[in-house]
């Protein structure tokens, strides 16, 4: 993808922000380890691509000002832009260019029921630890594996203060390492319990292969892994109390499900039909890593798609149609399609999707999770990843979920979510497929797939490398920068602002007059503009009547100029947009 320098990569405050924020976080520490830290390319790359984002104006750290707060961030005007496409052309693609798919924009805050009946109360969990010397916290699956030797104590006790401790503990100190390292480590620890000079009890030592139950960064023994549950609480109304705890919610798809009756009743949709949403969704991460890959409050694009249950399919059609891998999943959607069906065919049009807003298949990798690892009410479930520079991870899941969340919202809420099907005439209630995106994983991904470093000419033709955001044309922030070849001649800076008066009813467009036009074309590069307009003397007439009310198109990638009419330029470039 890129061409790059192999410097070695400087611990620059961005660096410190993509892999390792946990220094932003206030109140309890959370520290992520160094499994965590990338390899020195991905390091680098990840750091000019932060540099870029902050640079440029596509992402800023969430109150930078106060420090930052870990997990949040903000998009400025280019990231702002480039979500905004993101979404739209979502929506777009899943409601407006569909007649079986309508929208939802439902609250944040919804009854708290809804998430005892999800689940979200009793099992959003990840298991954390916290070391029982810095009580410093980290998710349990993210500690490093150690080996070396434990050394254990049974207490300790300080005669001359007459203080005793009974707690016990232990530290892993590497093979060869003397014992003193660990005696000083527990030193501190039974210091922490009051006792000024202790003399350690019952020291034992044993091999330890292999262990996730030591702090990497001192040897201290962590707690048992514990559940921390991820939703965010916050209190509805003036009493704080436990009778008014809700919460942010962590995904948007229960709104969906419990607004189910009411969207079937006024958009006389019938079954099989979708409802979608994009919102934001809040997750209290134990550690937020890899820049926006995982942050605390995000964005989701998700679909609720309710199909017949097989066993109506079979009545109504004779026969549920098989999935075979010959069976084109692009087909149109057929009666006799069950749920195997249904799923791949959303898979199928997800990745399509993904690849018309610039991601190839070869950037993609369709993971389909193996039984073990299914949630208990999943059918199947595919996840597609994104190749990020820091590893192979999800950006969305799509999960054939039964009926679950219906049936649990009818239980919970003592409310039919049943339909009846006028067709096969049987009353059910309907199974759903969900594809589930997120917006930030994606405008990252986006971000990291355009980022390109080539060699462009200068202003006297001598070759100097630049960067180039190289986003598909659909989603690029700015769509099309307007330039005066030269600011001091009002002609031009008049007709240029004519230009962009013309194209801006159609098109995202941006002003430049300021600076040699290399420099110009440079700044737009960095910003992923894919066509430049300039306006010169021949567009005035000066160089004869034939280039009259022409521009100078320049192509961002190929950096290839073409003379076009003014009158061309809208359908033209609207054209390459569409
Ligand atoms: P992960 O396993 O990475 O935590 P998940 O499987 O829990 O993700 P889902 O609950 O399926 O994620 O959410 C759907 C989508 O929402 C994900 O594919 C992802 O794009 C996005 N998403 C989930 N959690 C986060 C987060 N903490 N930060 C940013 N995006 C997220």
């Amino acid at each position: 993808m890129a061409l790059l320098c192999h410097k070695t990569p400087s611990q620059s405050k961005e660096n410190l922000l993509w892999n390792n924020p946990a220094r932003l976080d206030i109140g309890t520490p959370m520290q992520n380890t160094s499994r965590l830290m990338a390899d020195p390319k991905t390091g680098e790359l990840m750091e000019k691509i932060v540099s870029l984002c902050k640079r440029r104006g596509f992402i800023f750290q969430s109150s930078e000002v106060y420090g930052g707060l870990n997990g949040f961030w903000d998009y400025g005007p280019l990231g702002a832009e480039l979500k905004r496409n993101i979404k739209e052309r979502w929506w777009r693609s899943m409601t407006q260019l569909r007649d079986d798919v309508v929208g939802l924009d439902a609250s944040i805050i919804m009854h708290p029921r809804i998430w005892e009946a999800s689940g979200h109360t009793s099992t959003f969990s990840d298991l954390m630890v916290d070391c029982l010397l810095t009580k410093k916290r980290f998710r349990a699956d993210q500690v490093d594996p150690q080996t070396g030797t434990a050394y254990f104590f049974t207490g300790a006790t300080d005669a001359a203060a007459a203080k005793e401790s009974r707690d016990p503990f232990s530290v892993l100190v590497p093979r060869g390492k003397p014992p003193e390292s660990a005696r000083k480590i527990a030193k501190q620890f039974y210091q922490q319990r009051g006792l000024e000079n202790p003399s350690l009890l019952g020291e034992r030592a044993e091999p330890v292969e292999n262990s996730t139950r030591y702090n990497p960064e001192n040897g201290s023994l962590l707690t048992e892994p514990r559940p921390f549950n991820l939703m965010l609480k916050t209190y509805v109304g003036p009493v704080e109390s436990a009778d008014n705890v809700s919460y942010l919610r962590p995904e948007t798809a229960q709104a969906i499900f419990v607004q189910f009756k009411n969207v079937l009743e006024v958009s006389r949709q019938r079954v099989p039909f979708g409802i979608c949403q994009v919102g934001k969704a809040f997750r209290n991460e134990i550690n937020p890593r890899n820049f926006t890959f995982r942050s605390r409050e995000f964005e989701q694009m998700e679909l609720e798609f309710f199909i017949r249950p097989d066993e109506v399919v079979q009545k109504l059609t004779g026969s549920v149609a098989a999935l075979s891998d010959s069976q084109p999943p692009t087909l149109d959607p057929q009666p006799g399609w069950g749920w195997e069906l249904w799923h791949k065919y959303w898979v199928e049009q997800r990745i399509q999707w993904y690849e018309s807003i610039g991601l190839g298949r070869d950037t993609l990798v369709e993971y389909w999770q193996k039984k073990e690892e299914l949630a208990h009410y999943a059918k199947a479930t595919v996840d597609i990843l994104y190749k990020f520079p820091f590893g192979t991870q999800e950006l969305e899941g799509i999960a054939a979920r039964g009926d679950f969340d219906l049936t649990q919202h009818q239980k919970f809420s003592g409310k039919s979510m049943e339909y009846f099907d006028e067709e096969a005439k049987a009353k059910y209630v309907p199974h759903v497929i969900e594809p589930s995106a997120g917006v930030d994983r994606l405008a990252l991904a986006l971000i990291c797939n355009a980022y390109c470093e080539d060699e462009a000419p200068d202003e006297k033709g001598k070759m100097e490398s630049r960067v180039v955001m190289k986003f598909h044309p659909r989603i690029a922030p700015i769509k099309v920068a307007v330039f005066p070849l030269l600011k001091n001649k009002p002609e031009l800076v008049k007709k240029a602002r004519e230009v962009r008066e013309l194209l801006r009813p159609h098109l995202t467009v941006f002003y430049d007059e300021a600076g040699a036009i290399g420099r110009r074309y440079r700044r737009q590069d960095e910003a992923g503009t894919p066509f430049g307009v300039t306006i010169d003397f021949e567009t005035l007439g000066e160089q004869g009547p034939a280039l009259k009310d022409t521009v100078t198109l320049r192509d961002r990638d190929s950096m290839k100029q073409e003379r076009v009419k003014l009158g061309d330029l809208v359908p033209l470039l609207t054209e390459k947009l569409r």
